[in-house]
């Protein structure tokens, strides 16, 4: 193998599926082995079906310090490897790539620095990842959905860290409409350091948000899925 191909290998493993979760009829939660796996909250991994040459990229959802890996996924109905994942049983195999991407915390944790996670649907993954590894955040999240079955173990947040933004359904324990709206009426305050995660519509409406409220780019750091 020459030095290019070399340094191009990722290394792939298989991960035998432990449990899967589901939380709704379309999204779940599959917890795989670990196999010793290295990540920082944050980061993706591929996973693909064992007797597939196919992968997608899924944030981690589970914690640095868990003897297990977990990936939060919704099925797209017509998408190629998502219903494929759906259908697994504990016991098969999942192809699992190396942990990859830059989404993650400054590398000194500070407690008193305020972040701001603002997510759509499954993006709330890496959050629950970085919550997990750091019990010590000083975090709010708004979660993006469309109505409250897709609060996905919300129960894991703090009730007065956690905001569900529901554009469908008015409910007394969400705010009625999008995380763009919920900004606009509630502006950030001081300095506050952001996370986005989710689909490229929120994240570009949202980013244009916090620039016009003050927050410089450097504390604007993006996850988009699709
Ligand atoms: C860095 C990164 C991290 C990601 N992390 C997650 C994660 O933690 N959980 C998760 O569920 N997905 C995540 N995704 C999306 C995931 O990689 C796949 O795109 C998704 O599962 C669809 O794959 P598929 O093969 O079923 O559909 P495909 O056949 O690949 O595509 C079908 C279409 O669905 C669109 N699409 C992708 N995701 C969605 C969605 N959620 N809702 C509506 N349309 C969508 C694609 O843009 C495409 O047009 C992530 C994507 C990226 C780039």
């Amino acid at each position: 193998m020459n030095k290019v191909s070399e340094a191009n290998k990722i290394s792939t493993k298989l991960h035998e599926i432990l449990e899967i979760k589901h939380l709704t009829d379309s999204t779940f939660i599959i917890r795989m082995e670990r196999n010793n796996l290295k990540f920082k909250a944050g980061q993706h991994i591929n996973v693909g079906p064992a007797n597939s040459i196919h992968t997608r990229e899924y944030s981690i959802y589970s914690g640095e310090n868990d003897d297990y890996l977990e990936i939060l996924v919704k099925e797209v109905t017509d998408g190629f490897i998502s219903p494929v994942l759906k259908k697994q049983k504990p016991g098969n195999m999942l192809v699992v790539e190396e942990p990859v991407g830059y989404f993650s915390l400054p590398s000194q944790i500070d407690p008193n620095e305020q972040l701001l996670f603002i997510a759509t649907g499954t993006g709330i993954s890496p959050f629950h990842s970085f919550i997990k590894s750091y019990p010590v955040l000083n975090y709010r999240i708004l979660h993006g959905i469309r109505n409250t079955t897709e609060k996905y173990e919300s129960d894991f947040y703090a009730p007065s860290r956690y905001v569900a933004c529901t554009s469908r359904q008015k409910s007394q324990d969400s705010y009625f409409g999008r995380v763009t709206n919920y900004l606009e009426e509630n502006p950030i305050e001081g300095k506050v350091r952001c996370y986005l995660c989710g689909n490229s519509s929120m994240i570009h409406d949202v980013y244009d948000l916090l620039e016009t409220q003050g927050i410089p780019s450097e504390k604007i750091h993006a996850e988009v899925y699709f």
